[in-house]
């Protein structure tokens, strides 16, 4: 059998298989915690699901057209007019089946083969891949002065006259860095100057913390959405904790939106029409939810902060923005893989290795369950790692001794 090289070079997610063994523990009654999950916990905010709930009472459930309904794509223009300051047209959207699809569907509409995309570390995990699949060249800039933001000095010196395109994701998934508006600014400014394409994949936008704003790159550019590089990813998932609903947007000029659209009605015509009146909904209800959800974040991040803190040897930058940290294990072990194992077997903590976000030795964990999941949670990851820290625990009702260390 011969299947693409292609797609055989595509890896198995550790995160995936670190899930399913967390998943079997469960089941069998284990008391495992999951630091891993990229979700916000929160029920579905009520506009969403009366909205969807009308669409499929109606009865009327079809193809839409294939960049979207009008009416969410009205609901995405007044989003963007609100908080980009910036009045675009129907022709400038396209709704996809989450903001994952949004970013393959411009990859693979951008990008010849052998073109490269410069993608900062620690990233998430899914750039290179999509790159790959669409025969580009991921291209990685890990800032040297071991911080998560990249010098422009960094970014200039990766880019070659292949360089199609830059990936900028801030606030960051995994590190939970907001990159400072200088920064953005000077990005927008070369590849305005550079004809290289800004991917912003503003996922988290909202979710920042200590009264920052971060600062939409179309701030920094006098070009009308038609003539800039920028292009601006979005979606519920994040802002509204609507993982499950599957609905992300890109706002871009005409014309890559409509090679992006004839891409994505060749491959699933439309995103579904139950799940883009939820969106809608969502976008045109009360947005008083986007704000709960940053307060509760911004807590749970003062308490794993402190929490991680009190570790002698781990080194943690204090996150602005997202709900993932990620501290440097390094002074533990170098093989990131290996810790979460061994994190998940003994303690029954679920994290994700950092080597899938470019950063060996380090460990994300998400902090969007409650303050008791990470109170506990980082208990037992002291237990397990740290020689000075007591060496029996109680995880569930059974009283453990350590005697690895
Ligand atoms: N970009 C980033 C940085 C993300 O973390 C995620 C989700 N984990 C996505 C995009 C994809 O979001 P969606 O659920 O809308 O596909």
């Amino acid at each position: 059998m011969s299947i693409s090289r292609l797609a055989r070079s595509i890896p198995s997610s550790p995160t995936l298989a670190l899930n399913e063994e967390a998943r079997v523990l469960r089941e069998r009654g284990e008391p495992v915690i999951n630091m891993s999950v990229g979700e916000p916990r929160n029920k579905t905010p009520i506009t969403a699901i009366l909205s969807s709930a009308a669409r499929l009472t109606g009865g009327e459930v079809k193809y839409t057209p294939a960049d979207g309904t009008p009416s969410l794509k009205k609901a995405i223009i007044q989003y963007t007019e609100d908080n980009y300051g910036r009045l675009v047209a129907p022709e400038n959207v396209i709704v996809s089946s989450g903001a994952k699809q949004s970013i393959f569907n411009i990859l693979y509409s951008l990008i010849n083969p052998q073109d490269e995309v410069v993608i900062l570390a620690p990233y998430w995990v899914s750039y290179p891949e999509m790159v790959k699949m669409v025969y580009g060249i991921p291209v990685i800039v890990t800032p040297e002065d071991g911080t998560f933001i990249p010098k422009m000095h960094e970014i200039e010196e990766a880019v070659s006259s292949y360089t199609k395109a830059i990936i900028v994701n801030s606030p960051n998934n995994p590190s939970g860095m907001v990159f400072p508006p200088e920064l953005i600014a000077a990005i927008v400014d070369f590849c305005e100057r550079k004809k290289i394409f800004l991917i912003m994949d503003d996922i988290y936008h909202k979710l920042v913390f200590d009264g920052r704003h971060c600062p939409p790159a179309y701030e920094y550019t006098n070009k009308d959405v038609e003539d800039s590089m920028v292009i601006v990813v979005n979606g519920v998932s994040k802002l509204y904790g609507m993982t499950g609903f599957r609905i992300g947007w890109v706002v871009a000029n005409r014309q890559l939106v409509e090679v992006m659209t004839n891409v994505q009605a060749q491959i699933t015509s439309t995103p579904s029409a139950v799940l883009q009146s939820a969106a809608e909904g969502a976008l045109t209800g009360m947005q008083g939810i986007v704000e709960n959800l940053r307060l509760t974040f911004e807590n749970n991040r003062n308490v794993i902060y402190q929490e991680l803190n009190c570790f002698s040897d781990i080194r943690t930058i204090k996150p602005e923005g997202t709900f993932y940290v990620l501290p440097d294990f390094r002074a533990y072990s170098n093989d990131s893989v290996g810790l979460s194992q061994l994190l998940l077997h003994r303690a029954l903590v679920v994290v994700v290795p950092g080597k899938e976000f470019g950063m060996e030795g380090f460990l994300r964990f998400s902090y969007s369950g409650t303050v008791k999941d990470i109170t506990t949670a980082i208990e037992r990851v002291k237990w397990a790692l740290d020689p000075n820290s007591p060496n029996e625990i109680y995880i569930g009702d059974r009283k453990l001794i350590r005697d690895w260390l």
